[in-house]
């Protein structure tokens, strides 16, 4: 009997969680049976993912690069990258501040309900540790970014998986190095790393035989650990703005898809699906940047020159459901407790999101402690950032959820438009998952 896609079974996965995680819910023992016994699985899995992200960015890119007959077309495609990167994630904010200007859910929430949340969330450690780590961040310098960039030792970057902009550019300055050593002195080398490319992909593909069951844990933990559904329900309108807005965004990125790179958007919607069903899993576009390159390399047909570069770079810095994110939030506590914005603080908030959204690492809940940058810039007492902060928390994590969806689909998006503007968007490898699966089982 031909098996169920995969798309297929990681939903069927997702939903038995969800509803596995509400039965325990209402049972005296359940949330402990599932931290003990449910959670781990979903550890293991994220943590698999992330083991293989830093082999597979070296092994693909220095292929990728080594495979180059001419480093000039490299630049060329850096600096595409960086500018529309740039060009998606400010059209993410714009969206994010019409939509929350135009439905203002900020304004029509009780002093009951602020007073509530503030209550329980103003002192909860989730929105203490977020501010300490953002005022750990506000304390660099504008060029700290560049500075961060740049390793002093290079096995200390590769093994920290928060330093993914540190391996790319050793792993970059590595390869132009191969390549300009010739190919017949670099052979040994690239031999080395086209061999690693493989087989980190055969262990994506591995690690994807188990994706149904780990999303099934995680999600049982995530609903297990929710917030008071009261709580939800008062933040209906808000989280429905930035969902709104999240899903404007994929409309975007399937219209480019079709005009820019015209190929069929439902086509690049299934392709991408794998991954997109992950990042909701997970939170965390670096966790699903594994299955994000091997998607977009081997199912969309995008040359590793260019996924291998902008795909790893666009976990780390492009977060376009982030930003959209940011946006509304910082207008929506804003509208909450009647802090006026003017025009131009809504024009700074577009400028700090963009590179809030940039500083934000790839991982759950990282966009909130940015979002405390994005504050500060429009002059939002300090004294209010606990309340501010409160007032959003308790929905979080399901929005966290969609906006990595976002932010993967923007990475997976902007390396098909980078790669058809240079030529390099061809035919997939691999047409049928199920095919390539059954090679795997
Ligand atoms: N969880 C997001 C990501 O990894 C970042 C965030 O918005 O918190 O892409």
């Amino acid at each position: 009997m031909r098996k169920l896609e995969l798309h297929w079974q990681i939903l069927i996965g997702m939903v038995l969680g969800i509803l596995f995680g509400f039965v325990m819910t209402q049972i005296s023992w359940g949330k402990d049976f599932v931290s003990d016994w449910i959670q781990p699985i979903g550890t293991i899995f994220v943590k698999l993912l992330k083991l293989i992200a830093i082999p597979l960015i070296i092994a693909s890119l220095i292929k990728g690069i080594s495979d180059l007959k001419d480093i000039s077309k490299f630049r060329n495609i850096g600096l595409r990258t960086i500018l529309i990167y740039i060009g998606t994630t400010v059209v993410a904010i714009t969206i994010g501040l019409v939509l929350v200007n135009i439905i203002q859910p900020g304004d029509g929430i009780s002093e009951d309900t602020i007073t509530k949340l503030t209550d329980t969330y103003a002192n909860d450690k989730g929105v203490t540790d977020k501010l300490a780590e953002a005022s750990k961040q506000k304390d660099s310098g504008p060029l700290q970014f560049l500075e961060d960039m740049v390793p002093e030792n290079a096995l200390a970057a590769l093994s920290d998986n928060t330093l993914m902009l540190q391996v790319i550019f050793f792993t970059i300055f590595l390869g132009i190095s191969m390549l300009l050593i010739g190919e017949k002195r670099a052979k040994p080398l690239k031999d080395f790393f086209d061999a690693l490319n493989d087989v980190v992909l055969k262990m994506v593909d591995l690690i994807m035989l188990t994706a149904p069951y780990a999303v099934f844990a995680l999600l049982a933990g995530v609903v297990v650990s929710s917030s008071d559904p009261d709580l939800l329900l008062a933040l209906l309108k808000y989280a429905g703005v930035v969902v709104f807005g999240l899903l404007l965004m994929v409309v975007f990125y399937l219209i480019v898809v079709s005009v820019f790179t015209k190929k069929n958007p439902f086509w690049f919607l299934k392709q991408i699906s794998p991954a997109q069903l992950l990042a909701f899993s997970t939170s965390s576009s670096a966790a699903t940047l594994p299955v994000t390159m091997e998607r977009v390399e081997e199912h969309i047909g995008v040359d590793k020159e260019v996924s291998s570069f902008v795909l790893p770079v666009g976990a780390t810095i492009n977060m376009d459901g982030t930003s959209l994110y940011q946006g509304v939030a910082a207008v929506f506590i804003s509208q909450a407790l009647g802090f006026d914005l003017t025009f131009g603080d809504q024009l700074t908030i577009v400028l700090t999101a963009l590179l809030a959204s940039i500083g934000s690492a790839a991982v759950p809940g990282a966009g909130m402690v940015m979002l405390v940058i994005v504050l500060e810039s429009i002059g939002f007492p300090a004294d209010k950032l606990a309340i501010g902060l409160a007032l959003i928390f308790a929905v979080d994590r399901p929005l966290d959820m969609c906006r990595t969806v976002v932010n993967v689909t923007g990475d997976a998006t902007v390396s098909m438009m980078v790669a058809k503007s240079v030529g390099k968007l061809g035919n997939p490898k691999i047409q049928e998952w199920d095919d390539h699966l059954d090679e795997v089982r």
